[in-house]
């Protein structure tokens, strides 16, 4: 994960991502649909907040046209595992084909008592 300032970038594509929405616990890389859970964003001010508008248009507009099959907010499975924030015993459990399959998966966890997200690499 790279950190500038308060910003972050997307680990795989170098996509400057935006800041998650109010109750999303992972905020989606517009380009290559990378998650990165939203606590990584937790010492944020909410006034570094970027505008959609530093962003070139065009940009934007090629980016919108890509299709996503992904399900933002389907939580997954609930499992048995410890929540790293919380101690909390389930979790919901997502597995995501991030690259290709040589290199395995990563499993994302959702806390299901506090909302706490994680991910774990096979
Ligand atoms: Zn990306
Ligand atoms: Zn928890």
């Amino acid at each position: 994960m790279t950190k500038l300032g308060s910003l972050l970038f997307c680990p795989d594509c170098g996509t400057l991502l935006s800041l998650p929405n109010e109750g999303e616990t992972t905020v989606l890389c517009e380009l290559c649909d990378y998650e990165e859970p939203a606590s990584s964003y937790d010492n944020f001010e909410t006034t570094t907040r970027s505008h959609p508008e530093a962003f070139p248009s065009a940009l934007r507009q090629k980016r919108k046209t890509q299709t996503k099959r992904h399900e933002t907010y389907d939580q997954g499975t609930l499992v048995s595992e410890k929540c790293p924030a919380c101690g909390y015993l389930q979790a919901y459990s997502k597995e995501m084909q991030l690259r290709s399959v040589d290199e395995g998966s990563t499993i994302f966890y959702t806390c299901a008592s506090c909302k706490h997200g994680w991910r774990v690499n096979n």
